[in-house]
C-alpha cells in the first residue's frame, strides 16, 4: 500500500508530535496491519517522564506503545495462515530462533529479542506496522480489536499465574489493582483459583478489581493488610501471592502473608531498581520466589480465555483517546493515576 501515515512520536520527555512516515511494505512473511486500537502501558508512561528505563535510552524523535489490535490490509508472499480483512492481536517481540532460550521455548528470555517501544525499536502509536505474520493472532468474531489491543498486558498475568503454578482449590492475593494486577486476578480466576484477593492504595482501583471478579479488595492504607489476610486464610496465609505494585512495602507485605512452603510471583518492577526482602521469612517458610520477563507463547491461551467469557478484559479500560490527542492522553494518564486504570489509545476512528 502506497502513501503516508501519521505517527505519534515521543520528541522528549513529556513532550509528544506528529511525523508523516511511508506505510511500511510487509516482506514475505509479513502482513501490514491497519491499527485500531493500542494500550498505553506503564512503561510508556515511564519512557514519557523520565526517558528511559534501566538502560534503555529514548532517542527522539522515538514512537511509543506496544500493545496493539488491528486488520491485516495486505499479506506477504509467503504468510499461509492469514488474509486480508482478519483481525488480529499484535505479539510485539521478535526473537532470534536459534540462542538457547529460543530453542528451550523460554524465547522471552532472547538476548536478540526486538520489541515494538523498547530503545530504539519503535512501537505502534500511528496508523499501520508491517509484522511478522506468526506473532500476529486471529482473533475469534466475538473478540474486539479493542480486547486485541490488551492481548499484550493479559498474556503478562496469565505468565505470572502460570509461573505460580495457579490452581483450584488456592487462596491467592494479588499486590497492586493497576492493569497488570487486574489481568493477574482475572488470570488467576481463569485457571480455577477459588478465592482471589486484591490489595491497592486506590479506591477506585479496587472497585474495579470487585467489578471485573475478585473474592475480596483490602485497602492497604486504611487496614491492616496482615490481619485481613490471616482471617480470611483462617490463620493459614494465601497459597499464591502475585506482586505486581513494584513496591519495597508490599514485596515485603507478600513474604508475610504468604503461607508456609508457598510461592510469590514478582512481577512489578520497583522504581528504584532493587529492594529488601526479610530473606530469614523467606527461608522459614520455604517460600518458592518466582519472577515474570513478559510472557512465552501465551496469546492463544489468552484469547480463547476472553473468547469463551472467562475474563472481561474490556472492563479494565477506563478511558479511550485518539491517536489526535495523544499529548493528552499521555499527561492525563501521568497526572491521574488514581482515575485512570488502563488507557487506550484509538486510531483511525474506529
Ligand atoms: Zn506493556
Ligand atoms: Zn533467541
Amino acid at each position: 500500500m502506497d502513501g503516508k501515515m501519521k505517527t505519534a512520536v515521543m520528541l522528549g520527555i513529556g513532550k509528544m508530535g506528529f511525523e508523516e512516515r511511508e506505510i511500511p511494505v510487509p516482506k514475505e512473511n509479513e502482513v501490514l496491519v491497519k491499527l485500531e486500537y493500542v494500550g498505553i502501558c506503564g512503561s510508556d508512561l515511564h519512557y514519557y517522564e523520565t526517558g528511559a528505563i534501566g538502560d534503555y535510552v529514548v532517542e527522539p524523535p522515538f514512537v511509543l506503545g506496544h500493545e496493539p489490535g488491528g486488520t491485516v490490509v495486505e499479506v506477504g508472499k509467503g504468510v499461509k495462515h492469514l488474509k486480508v480483512g482478519d483481525r488480529v492481536a499484535l505479539e510485539p517481540g521478535k526473537t532470534c530462533g536459534h540462542c538457547e532460550f529460543c530453542r528451550t521455548g523460554r524465547y522471552n528470555l532472547c538476548p536478540d529479542v526486538v520489541f515494538f517501544a523498547t530503545p530504539p525499536v519503535d512501537g505502534v502509536f500511528q496508523e499501520y506496522v508491517a509484522h511478522e505474520a506468526d506473532l500476529c493472532f486471529k482473533l475469534p468474531d466475538n473478540v474486539s480489536t479493542l480486547e486485541g489491543a490488551l492481548i499484550e498486558p493479559l498474556a503478562v498475568g496469565f505468565h505470572a499465574a502460570i509461573q505460580g503454578d495457579a490452581h483450584l482449590g488456592q487462596k491467592a492475593v494479588v499486590m497492586g489493582a493497576g492493569c497488570i494486577g487486574l489481568v493477574s486476578m482475572m488470570a488467576l480466576k481463569a485457571r480455577g483459583v477459588s478465592e482471589v484477593y486484591v490489595v491497592d492504595l486506590m479506591e477506585k482501583r479496587l472497585a474495579k478489581a470487585m467489578e471485573l471478579g475478585a473474592t475480596g479488595v483490602i485497602n492497604g492504607g486504611t487496614e491492616d493488610v496482615e490481619a485481613r489476610i490471616r482471617e480470611l486464610t483462617k490463620g493459614s496465609g494465601a497459597d499464591l501471592v502475585i506482586e505486581t505494585a513494584g513496591s519495597e512495602a508490599t514485596a515485603r507485605q507478600a513474604v508475610h502473608i504468604a503461607k508456609k512452603g508457598s510461592t510469590i510471583v514478582l512481577v512489578g518492577y520497583s522504581k528504584s531498581g532493587d529492594m529488601n526482602l526479610p530473606t530469614s521469612m523467606i527461608l522459614d517458610k520455604e517460600i518458592t520466589l518466582k519472577s515474570v520477563f513478559r510472557y512465552r507463547h501465551i496469546y492463544p491461551m489468552a484469547i480463547d480465555a476472553v473468547a469463551s467469557g472467562k475474563v472481561n478484559l474490556k472492563g479494565i479500560v477506563t478511558d479511550i483517546f485518539d491517536l489526535d490527542d495523544v499529548q493528552e492522553a499521555m499527561d492525563q494518564s501521568v497526572s491521574r493515576k488514581a482515575d485512570i486504570v488502563k488507557a487506550v489509545i484509538r486510531i483511525n476512528g474506529n
